[in-house]
């Protein structure tokens, strides 16, 4: 970065930088695919487009409690519309909760808040922005949380953590009886989100159900979007599902209009429209399903994967990979030395790589 005599906030510095999903660079004499995003790759329905045609008074804030979009999605999920608070996506839902729950207690000390690792790249950002610090604790045999190591890494300095299943970027889900455990080991002043961005993709029947959770434990806190499933992640929406002893301060971090008035439109539009969407995410199932069987056919490990990715494990192989990928017309998204993701894209694209995958010479490791 260039000199100048302005300097951030420690905090900020020492930051990692957000490494967005790279578009496909185009190759000659064929279609590009964007599977590093991990995006719905069907366009919007319709009817969601026409709903917000028909809401042109943008000159106008949108409704700042979000109310319709509220009472909507308590009708759909069956909880009281005041155990939801709405954000710029989950990611702007995620950072009310950080706000309200971490940062540093009035010695200055740094608050701790602990999640899996590797997991979701925006964590880290997102904690350090609120001026706490981050507990990492290394994933398990299988790429999956090591619930056991999280619960013995709470101190008193513990605020927050953050459960994320299916687990992005490597695919398993956790299970309740596990989380149960893990809640009961918990203490109660501890905040425990279950990040469900990717819940609807789920197939596997012992899943946790992060509502049931949140109604039995009163520090749980859901988080939803509508950017995955739902396919409207250019719009920014997304919620939190708590009881109103959290969602109280939710509220008072919450960014004022954070979800604008043309995606509250959309989303509750998509809710009435769920039978569509379910179809939709059957589809990318049945794709998902197909792209790990051809994998594991090439004798490939592949961890769990029950969101819209799956996970290769390629080790310091991960930027070949990713760069031989991109010749053929398939941005991917590879994390360091420790492997790639790739999303479920159209079905072409989706041939496109397990064909590429046949041809490539060298094979992920188990996770
Ligand atoms: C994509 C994603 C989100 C959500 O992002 P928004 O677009 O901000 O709703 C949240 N958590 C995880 C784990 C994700 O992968």
């Amino acid at each position: 970065m260039s000199e100048s005599s302005v300097h951030p906030r420690a905090a900020l510095g020492r930051l990692p930088r957000y490494a967005a999903g790279k578009p496909p660079v185009a190759v000659a004499g064929m279609e590009s695919f964007k599977l590093s995003s991990n995006e719905n790759p069907l366009p919007p329905l319709p009817e969601v487009l026409e709903s917000m045609a028909k809401h042109p008074e943008i000159n106008r804030y949108p409704d700042p409690t979000a109310a319709p979009l509220r009472a909507a999605l308590a009708d759909f999920l069956d909880v009281p519309a005041e155990d939801i608070v709405t954000g710029g996506g989950s990611l702007g839902a995620l950072n009310q909760i950080l706000a309200a729950f971490s940062g540093a207690n009035d010695g200055g000390e740094p608050d701790e808040v602990i999640y899996a690792w590797r997991s979701f790249e925006a964590y880290p950002i997102s904690v350090g922005l609120a001026g706490a610090r981050s507990i990492q604790v290394p994933l398990t045999s299988g790429a999956r949380h090591d619930l056991e190591a999280m619960a013995a890494a709470v101190t008193d300095r513990t605020k927050i953590v953050i459960l994320c299943t299916p687990n992005n970027p490597t695919g398993p889900v956790l299970h309740t009886a596990e989380v149960e455990e893990f809640l009961a080991k918990v203490p109660e002043d501890v905040v425990v989100v279950i990040d469900e961005a990717y819940v609807e993709f789920v197939t596997d029947a012992d899943a946790v159900k992060g509502l049931e959770l949140y109604r039995k434990y009163p520090n749980v806190i859901v988080l939803r979007t509508f950017s995955k499933a739902y396919g409207l992640a250019g719009l920014r929406v997304g919620y939190s599902v708590s009881q109103p002893e959290l969602t109280q301060y939710l509220r008072v971090a919450a960014v004022p209009f954070a979800a604008s008035s043309l995606a509250q439109h959309a989303a509750i539009k998509s809710l009435e429209l769920y039978p569509k969407i379910v179809e939709r995410v059957q589809s990318l199932v049945r794709e998902r399903e197909r792209v790990v069987a051809g994998l594991r056919e090439l004798g490939w490990p592949v961890p769990d994967a029950q969101g819209n990715f799956v996970w290769l494990n390629f080790g310091q192989d991960s930027s070949d990979f990713a760069a031989q990928a991109e010749g053929q017309g398939l941005s991917v998204r590879p994390f360091g030395n420790e492997g790639v993701r790739v999303s479920i894209g159209e079905v072409e694209a989706n041939s496109r790589f397990l064909q590429f995958c046949q041809g490539y010479t060298k094979a992920p490791a188990a996770s």
